[in-house]
């Protein structure tokens, strides 16, 4: 069982079970959304327990997914493609110890020019 929570704790949230390797998205919507890029780990919705999700509010980022954020502090917690049965939570939000670890880079293309990405991992264009 993992815990995590919002930068202020009125969002916490449990995954049951092991969490699978996160992406590291370097997207430009995920770069603007996270202020730097975005890791999360995809997990099934019936692994995901979230307590105060009144307190979630979620941005239509395009037409089929969306990202939910706390609507206290803003911190950026979920990125849900609509109608799937998974959705991707921020490896940030997570509290130690996560068990896992970065798996891959995806969309490097759009990446910032302010970094570099040299950890040997696979990355990914798109
Ligand atoms: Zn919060
Ligand atoms: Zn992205």
């Amino acid at each position: 069982m993992h815990t995590g929570s919002c930068l202020c704790g009125a969002v916490r949230f449990t995954v049951e079970g092991e969490l699978p390797g996160p992406d590291a998205c370097h997207c430009t919507q995920c770069r603007k959304t996270s202020g730097h890029y975005w890791a999360s780990t995809d997990v099934k919705r019936s692994a995901l327990k979230v307590e105060g999700e009144f307190n979630v509010a979620w941005f239509r980022s395009s037409e089929k997914v969306q990202r939910g954020f706390c609507s206290t502090c803003g911190a950026s917690l979920f990125w849900d493609p609509i109608g799937r049965d998974w959705l991707g939570v921020a490896m940030g939000a997570f509290d130690a110890p996560t068990g896992t670890r970065l798996a891959k880079h995806i969309f490097v293309a759009d990446k910032g020019d302010y970094y570099d990405i040299a950890d040997g991992l696979p990355q990914n264009a798109e």
